[in-house]
């Protein structure tokens, strides 16, 4: 079996888990993984096509799953959804705030928009989906939330001041969140990816893989499957007493 091929393994069942950005990359695999260990997914993204493949793979895999079109940066449609999931399924125990964007180039060309629509949909949009949420977790007294920021956000990069900003402003808001909800058995973690194999790095292209040989100790990306794992053993009952915390996954990169 190669090391790819070993997944971890959980015990999700009973329990709903609502996981933003599910149409591909990084949320697909988490949505696929938390199904597989028995928990019913809420797939949420806007594109309603992807969002069913995702949906289809979860149920073929003798799981269960809905699908959920959402623009994460509209307050009122992501309210609504929290209240609909929150009916369907009568709770939420996992979220994954995985939804993100990025809108490269240099500060001094940077635009109003690319600053706006990368702190909406990276960091705002966090804030909205959290807040609905922790209102069913607190009723609940039980929550798993689980913030997808990234290495930019602990280092920065050139090009990325708009994603930086974002992703280190979600590791604040983490730990803001694990000190107020953990009382009520809430756990906020977050998780920080390197460079990771999904259409979002896809599109910086070849010039890539002579960064990851460059810098990457591990000389690979990672898998959006290696994500998948880290979300699972912060949603399981192994990580009960693991909170505002900070998981790089990044082949050594940052070390
Ligand atoms: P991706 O392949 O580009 O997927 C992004 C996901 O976010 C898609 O499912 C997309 O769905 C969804 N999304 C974007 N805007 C949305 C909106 N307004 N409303 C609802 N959904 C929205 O990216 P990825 O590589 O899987 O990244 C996933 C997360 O990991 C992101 O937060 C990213 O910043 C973070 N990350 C990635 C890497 C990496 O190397 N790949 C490294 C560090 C951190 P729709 O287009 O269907 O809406």
């Amino acid at each position: 079996m190669s090391e790819l091929e070993k997944r971890i393994v959980a015990d999700l069942s009973a329990q709903v888990a609502l996981v933003t950005g599910a149409s591909r990359g990084i949320g697909k695999a988490v949505a696929l993984a938390l199904g597989k260990a028995g928990a019913k997914v809420a797939c949420v993204a806007r594109n309603a096509d992807k969002l069913k493949e995702t949906v289809d793979e979860i149920v073929a895999a003798g799981g269960t799953a809905a699908a959920f079109t959402c623009d994460v940066n509209d307050g009122k449609l992501v309210s609504e959804m929290v209240d609909v999931v929150k009916e369907k399924w009568e709770r939420i125990d996992i979220l994954v705030n995985n939804a993100g964007v990025t809108r490269d180039t240099l500060l001094p060309r940077m635009s109003d928009d690319e600053w706006d629509d990368v702190l909406n949909t990276n960091l705002r949009s966090v804030f909205l989906l959290t807040r609905a949420v922790s209102l069913v977790m607190m009723g609940q007294r039980y929550g798993r939330i689980i913030n997808m920021s990234s290495v930019s956000g602990l280092m920065g990069n050139p090009g990325q001041a708009n994603y930086s900003a974002s992703k280190a402003g979600l590791i604040g808001f983490t730990r803001t969140v694990a000190k107020e909800l953990g009382k009520r058995k809430i756990t906020c973690n977050a998780i920080c990816p390197g460079f990771i194999a999904t259409e979002m790095t896809a599109a910086l292209g070849p010039a890539l893989e002579d960064e990851v040989k460059k810098r990457v100790p591990a000389k690979r990306l990672g898998q959006a499957e290696e994500i998948a794992d880290a979300v699972l053993y912060l949603a399981s009952g192994s990580a009960s007493y693991i909170t505002g915390q900070v998981l790089t996954l990044d082949g050594g990169l940052t070390c």
